[in-house]
């Protein structure tokens, strides 16, 4: 057994996973850290996923009448044992995921906010009353549990993004059927033991109120072609939601898609270089490139162009690339061989394109034969041309110049995705202005900081081939809920609404 093996299974036996759970399965789980195959897991296929939707919907129909502050007792429990866990969980994020260790912490440390936010959230579930037309009536809205939802979750934040979804979805009274990447599925295992096991301890909660479905694409069609499922949450590429967005509209189901992004960056005159620098690699190399929301493309006035650019390809020539276990690494590998062929093809067109590519290259190959270790790539390209308007998913970063503020945010949106973007600017009308009407056109629109990195208070997502969704904070857990608007008579005529008469004789 190799020794990312053997952690995974100490770790998974401390969450308490069954073995069984993670051996003998069909589905190999290798860690990008050395290719080395760290589980195997069972699959689901079509009937599993049709009886888990039934389990769902069973736990929604006890679970929907618990008046939510109590359903929100079920979420802080479940963030206790999140804190209690953290250091186990962040380092199987690490083993199967590829990030550094930091990362790995950061992204359980996510978990727990969002368990926080969701038990403040139980007890404000608040619906309007509105001023009625009628003399004698009151109208409301109030907010119902929606149903069992379905969360389809991608590689690259593989715990994070399904307790965005099923922590607001917990409190909002609603069960869940989780999908994980296929390429993940341990952390998810790791994530739905805990959570079972904090439900059980706690009168009254349902079993299956969480559900886990482990395979890859046919197992996510299954899932969101069942009309039991009102909700279907997907987050993954462009190429997905394209799939999955027809199929849940033609049953009239709701999606909430959270897909690729191509995220931008303007460097005004007046920046503060040194910090944007710092805001610039961040944003471009953490996660080794693998952020929905990882900066891909800097657009940089040419007074400034001279004197940041070299500085961040000589940035780029000398960050720490290693292990993501190894203290003092801040880059680790790309998730499989695939993204790296994927990588290489990027460059390969954008040099044919015009580019000029600083790093990029694969490295420490001896080590780690079986693993996918890039040094990250600086493009400077003369244009933004085809591939620079493509999301590829990993640590390159293309650098164009402009001469005006106009130009410069025409350019900026001039991509088909619309997720993150950012200024780095000290003058407040150019600051104003890109978060204006008429500025970034994107979901999440930063001044003086990267475009990743968001906090879990905020409304996240992003527009256009972003597809549109919003999840985790501000006023997200609407859209896991059903909407219902009374009005009550509490007089004795019966007046009609826009006047209308409508007398019967006699
Ligand atoms: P992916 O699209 O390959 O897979 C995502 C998930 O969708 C997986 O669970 C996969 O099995 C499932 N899936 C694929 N096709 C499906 C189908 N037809 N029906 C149902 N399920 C299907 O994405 P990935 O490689 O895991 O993740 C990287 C992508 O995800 C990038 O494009 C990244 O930008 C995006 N992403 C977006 C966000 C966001 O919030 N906007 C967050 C994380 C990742």
């Amino acid at each position: 057994m190799t020794d990312t093996a053997a952690e995974a299974a100490a770790v998974l036996d401390r969450l308490g996973v069954p073995r069984a759970a993670y051996t003998g399965g069909d589905l190999p789980v290798r860690s990008p850290i050395d290719g080395a195959v760290i589980g195997r897991v069972p699959t689901h296929g079509p009937a599993d996923v049709a009886a888990a939707v039934g389990r769902a919907a069973a736990a929604f129909a006890a679970w929907r009448p618990v008046p939510a502050p109590q359903r929100g007792e079920l979420v802080r429990r479940y963030g206790e044992a999140l804190r209690a866990h953290k250091a186990d969980l962040g380092r199987l994020v690490s083993l199967e995921a590829g990030k550094i260790v930091q990362e790995g912490l950061g992204e359980v440390q996510e978990m727990i906010d969002i368990c926080d936010f969701a038990v403040g959230l139980s007890r404000q579930l608040y619906g309007l009353t509105i001023a009625t037309e009628r003399p004698g009536h009151r109208m409301m809205e109030t907010w119902h549990p929606l149903g069992p939802v379905a969360v389809v979750t991608a590689f690259n934040f593989p715990v994070a993004v399904w307790s965005w979804n099923a922590m607001l979805a917990f409190v909002c009274g609603d069960s869940v059927v989780w999908k994980p990447s296929e390429k993940t599925p341990l952390t998810a295992l790791a994530c739905h033991a805990l959570f079972e096991r904090t439900a059980a301890a706690i009168e009254g909660v349902p079993a299956h109120l969480s559900n886990l479905v482990i395979g890859a694409r046919d197992v996510g069609m299954a899932l969101v072609d069942d009309a039991r499922m009102p909700l279907v949450s997907a987050t993954g590429s462009t190429r997905m939601g394209r799939e999955v967005a027809p199929r849940v509209a033609a049953r009239f189901g709701r999606a909430i898609l959270e897909l690729g992004g191509n995220n931008g960056m303007i460097v005004a005159p007046s920046a503060d270089l040194a910090l944007a620098e710092r805001g610039i690699t961040f944003a471009a190399v953490g996660t080794c490139g693998q952020r929905c929301t990882t900066l891909r493309r800097i657009i940089v006035h040419e007074g400034v162009y001279d004197r940041l650019v070299p500085r961040l390809a000589s940035i780029w020539g000398r960050l720490p690339i290693g292990s993501p276990l190894e203290a003092g690494t801040l880059i680790g590998p790309l998730i499989d061989a695939a993204a790296f062929e994927a990588m290489q093809k990027a460059l390969a067109q954008a040099r044919a394109e015009g580019g000029t590519v600083h790093g990029g290259g694969r490295t420490l190959a001896d080590r780690w034969p079986d693993a996918r270790y890039v040094a990250p790539a600086l493009v400077e390209m003369p244009a933004q041309s085809a591939i620079v308007a493509r999301e590829t998913f990993a640590p390159i970063l293309y650098v164009m110049r402009y001469r005006d503020l106009d130009e410069a945010i025409a350019m900026h949106n001039a991509v088909p995705q619309g997720l993150a973007s950012s200024i780095f600017t000290t003058d407040l009308r150019e600051a104003e202005r890109f978060m204006s009407a008429a500025g970034s056109d994107c979901g999440i629109v930063n001044v003086n900081i990267g475009p990743s990195g968001a906090e879990i208070g905020g409304a996240f997502g992003g527009e256009k081939e972003t597809g549109g969704g919003r999840e985790s904070g501000s006023d997200a857990w609407k859209g896991y809920m059903r909407r219902a608007t009374n009005t009550i008579n509490y007089s004795t005529a019966l007046p009609l609404a826009q006047g209308i008469r409508f007398e019967i004789d006699g």
